[in-house]
């Protein structure tokens, strides 16, 4: 199985895509984002000690969660969910940054019709399957200011050394009164952030921060204070404290919050 895995990863996202949908088809379940009807959906998460040690909501282990398909998860549809509520997709166009793209979104992005879709990551190569990807890097972001009305940066910031740049950048492209959706995986033991950003070994890495390529492991408290820090207004989403029918049916995690982050009117 494993050589086969290896061999599809060669073919282009499309085709996977495309050949997922087909192996996984059921008829159980359908994915939210990516519109696939599915049999099951699976486990993702956990493996690093620190995760469950720490208590690290969006790296410990959930299972029936992560669509085969596009490998949405939970923290996926929870941006999904809160752009659907809080974002007036059918009212007033918005044009939304997406870093580091999750196909699920994308695709749900594309649906939208008052969306006007922008993508970037640091190694965009890996994306090809987004239109119009951009390569960037967020502590230098190639977009003049006041650019977006939402970006979405899910999962990025734990990888950035010098994350108060990017943050701050964040915000520049911002345009007045538009939101940041910010996600990394978060400590709630509540004994604050662990970080090294000079630190190069990846097995410290993992032990640390429970992934062998982040350079921290945030306190969602600091993280806030982090936003805050660049001029960010900063405050946690809570889809059940919204809607909690809703968020049990796309089977959200009860105890991931989402941090947005309102650039202030001028
Ligand atoms: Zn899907």
């Amino acid at each position: 199985m494993a050589h086969i895995r290896e061999l599809t990863n060669l073919l282009p996202q499309p085709v996977r895509f495309g050949l997922r949908k087909v192996l996984f088809y059921g008829a159980r379940h359908r994915c939210v984002l990516c519109l696939s009807d599915v049999r099951e959906f699976r486990a993702h998460g956990g493996g690093a000690e620190v995760l469950d040690l720490r208590q690290v909501v969006g790296g410990i282990r959930r299972e029936g969660d992560r669509c085969p398909v596009c490998h949405g998860v939970d923290r996926t549809r929870l941006i999904m969910f809160y752009l659907s509520i809080e974002a007036d997709l059918g009212k007033s166009s918005l044009r939304v940054l997406h870093v580091a793209p999750e196909f699920g979104l994308y695709l749900w992005l594309k649906r939208q019709p008052k969306v006007e879709y922008f993508a970037t990551d640091f190694d965009a190569v890996r994306y090809r399957h987004i239109e119009g990807i951009r390569p960037a890097d967020l502590t230098a972001a190639p977009f003049p200011d006041e650019s977006f009305d939402v970006v979405i940066c899910s999962h990025v910031l734990e990888h950035i050394p010098d994350d108060r740049k990017a943050l701050a950048e964040l915000l520049r492209i911002l345009r007045p009164g538009g939101r940041a959706l910010l996600l990394t995986p978060f400590a709630l033991d509540g004994k604050g952030t662990e970080e090294d950003p000079a630190l190069n070994d990846p097995v410290e890495q993992d032990r640390r921060f429970g992934q062998w390529d982040h350079v921290r492991l945030y306190d969602r408290e600091d993280f806030l204070s982090r936003m805050r820090a660049v001029g960010f207004d900063a405050a946690l989403f809570d889809a059940y404290g919204t809607d909690s029918a809703r968020a049990a049916a796309l089977h959200l995690n009860p105890l991931e919050k989402l941090p947005i982050g309102r650039k202030p009117a001028a």
